[in-house]
């Protein structure tokens, strides 16, 4: 099937039954454990549909995890109304803390989600920080790092809405949404953890395909925090960061520029 961002994927069939089989290098049979339970974290919710996992393993030089094959429609519609309705209700699922019983991977970059109680401390600590350390060990030192010291510092007067722990897919850009035949949105390839619902959104404005219906469905579900315009630029920092580490220097200018628009909320 080509396959997405990362993984090879394959389609089996036996004429009755379908499977959905994502392939990797069989060292990163972790990824898709990790990505297993987080399949299994959304569809216990029972709000946004997700591909039921099945099995995973290694099978000579290769991983593989086997999921339930769904016909999926990409484009626009999956992202209306109902899909904001029924990530609302995800959200509403909360954990005792941010963090999730695992780390995970976002993109092919580790994920760390050591349980905390602390929101600000979390987002400084396992996000932000961890990828501004990758960007130095990639060669980002310099201003990236000095501005990125600053902004660390600030995070307190940037985040004091006092989010609670909600399930998070954690990757949710439109290629990780479609329909499927009865028109019900899937979500799949997530990076779940519990934070702020924030995050979420924050990264479906990243790369755009949510429609107003969508937005103006979840608010109505779930209104806002005030606030949420400047946070949601410290929110897809993570993403951009991400970005540069995974395919370099492109991304430097926009995460640089990121940077200086939240600083400059600080004076
Ligand atoms: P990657 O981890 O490599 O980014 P994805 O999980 O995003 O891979 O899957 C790649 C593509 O395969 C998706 O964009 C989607 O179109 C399709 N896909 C994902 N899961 C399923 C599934 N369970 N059934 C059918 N198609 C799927």
């Amino acid at each position: 099937m080509g396959g997405g961002c990362v993984n090879a994927a394959v389609r089996l069939s036996d004429g009755e039954r379908s499977y959905f089989v994502k392939l990797n290098q069989a060292r990163r049979l972790d990824m898709f454990i990790a990505e297993s339970g987080g399949l299994q974290e959304i569809r216990a919710t029972k709000t946004l549909r997700a591909p039921r996992p099945l099995c995973y393993g290694t099978a000579g030089d290769q991983a593989y995890l086997v999921m339930e094959y769904i016909e999926l429609n990409p484009g626009r519609g999956a992202a209306g109304g109902q899909a904001g309705r029924r990530l609302a209700a995800m959200h509403r699922n909360l954990a005792g803390g941010f963090g999730w019983r695992r780390d995970n991977t976002i993109g092919a970059t580790v994920q760390p989600n050591r349980r905390c109680n602390d929101w600000v401390r979390f987002w400084r600590e396992q996000r932000l920080g961890f990828q501004l350390e990758l960007a130095a060990r990639n060669g980002h030192g310099g201003r990236l790092q000095r501005r990125g010291e600053k902004l660390l510092a600030g995070l307190p007067a940037l985040i004091s809405h006092a989010p609670v722990p909600s399930l998070l897919h954690g990757d949710l850009w439109c290629g990780n949404m479609a329909r499927d035949p009865e028109g019900r949105p899937v979500v799949y390839d997530p990076a779940v953890y519990y934070g702020d619902r924030e995050a979420d959104l924050a990264m479906t404005e990243l790369f755009g395909g949510f429609s107003s219906d969508f937005y103006a469905a979840y608010r109505e579900a779930w209104p806002l925090d005030a606030g949420y315009g400047v946070r949601k630029i410290l929110y897809n920092l993570y993403h951009i960061l991400n970005h540069l580490n995974l395919f370099g220097d492109g991304y430097l200018g926009q995460a640089e520029g990121m940077i200086d628009r939240l600083l400059a909320e600080l004076h």
